[in-house]
């Protein structure tokens, strides 16, 4: 069979060299005779798999003591709504960063619990989408914590800058974790959906500072409350424990793959490769300016785009799968995460010149 390289924007491909370790134990995990999936999470194995998984989750992200790592249900949705009821405190208003579709999802829920002051900072550079800089954005003093979406997955966005606040920074990072190193200290909660660059589908890590523990709300529901969640290390309930081992085996390969400085190396090198093509080329183009250009999510178009289908169809034929841009907005999109290898993206720019050719 013809190598596949998947673009897709989540669940995304997951390093290769960690299917195949998880393949070659999927029966027999660390000789017990059964699967990961099918041991106590209390029990001393798993307890150790955990134990890693933060440990290694630390060290790549240099994350300080005072910060919990959590490892939560719910998604990056559930915690639209976890953020503002742990948050809040007696508080009523919250700044929410709009640059587009998670964020305002984000909005569209926290609108719930508090009166959310959106603020916008998309608008237009050179005819190209472009976000304010910070130094622009009309925070409101009375807000109890700032959020943003540093990545937007299906528009392609990236904010670079941080809110200019004294204020708690809350980042959903679900599309750009372990992409590059961050500045932990910087915020007071991180956090993000596994299906892009941590792990499968049904775990949702939060990193969340010692000092905004306990303010939750009396009706939230036991298995948001961050607090909870420290006290239990986790384990209110039971953990999705095999999406929580798989998320170890990509922090450990991310580890040996030489750590976030690499990734970024990895993933500015894929995305130049992308961009520098489609803006060279009259056949496709990208409406974001570049100081806004998402390094993971890289939405196309196509001139004419009756040719969608097409493009499509004879890309998946030579292994080049889910380029279909998010229904929101159109177009193509091809996501490369870490786990993308450089010649996945090379092969999508070779695919993209030989149909040019032929169509132009
Ligand atoms: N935020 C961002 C930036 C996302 O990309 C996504 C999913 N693509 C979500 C939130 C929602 O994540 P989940 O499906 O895990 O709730």
């Amino acid at each position: 069979m013809e190598k596949v390289f998947n673009f897709s924007a989540g669940p995304a491909m997951l390093p290769q060299d960690v299917m195949v370790k998880v393949q070659a134990e999927l029966t027999d995990w660390n000789n017990i005779g059964t699967s990961v999936m099918e041991i106590s999470h209390r029990g001393k194995e798993f307890l150790e798999v955990v134990a890693d998984a933060e440990k290694n989750l630390r060290d790549l992200l240099s994350i300080p003591d005072n910060y919990h790592v959590l490892f939560c249900h719910g998604g990056a949705r559930g915690q639209f709504s976890a953020v503002p009821m742990n948050l809040l405190g007696s508080g009523t208003i919250a700044d929410y960063v709009d640059a587009g579709y998670w964020a305002q999802s984000a909005i569209k829920e926290a609108k719930k619990y508090c009166t959310p002051n959106t603020v916008s900072v998309l608008t237009e550079t050179d005819g190209l989408k472009a976000v304010l800089p910070a130094k622009d954005w009309k925070l409101s003093k009375d807000a109890e914590y700032v959020h943003f979406c540093p990545n937007e997955t299906i528009d392609g966005i990236e904010i670079r800058d941080l809110p200019l606040t004294d204020k708690p920074i809350i980042a959903d990072m679900s599309s750009t974790i372990l992409s590059r190193p961050i500045d932990v200290s910087q915020y007071g909660l991180i956090y993000a959906g596994a299906q892009k660059n941590i792990g499968p589908a049904g775990i949702t890590l939060v990193i969340v500072r010692d000092d905004l523990l306990g303010r939750a709300k009396e009706y939230l529901p036991e298995i948001l409350n961050y607090s909870t969640l420290v006290e239990k290390e986790s384990m209110f309930n039971t953990p999705p424990t095999f999406a929580w081992y798989l998320a170890g085996e990509v922090f450990k390969w991310l580890l040996a793959k030489g750590g976030l400085e690499a990734m970024k190396a990895h993933n500015e090198q894929k995305a130049a490769l992308l961009y520098d093509y489609v803006d060279a080329s009259p056949f496709y183009s990208n409406g974001v300016h570049p100081d806004n250009r998402s390094l993971m999510n890289v939405p196309f178009l196509l001139a004419n785009p009756e040719l969608d289908a097409t493009f499509l169809e004879q890309a998946h034929e030579r292994g080049l799968h889910a380029l279909k841009g998010h229904r929101a907005v159109g177009g193509m999109r091809a996501s490369i995460y870490n786990a993308m290898p450089l010649e996945g993206v090379q092969t999508l720019v070779d695919f993209m010149k030989e149909f040019e050719k032929a169509h132009a």
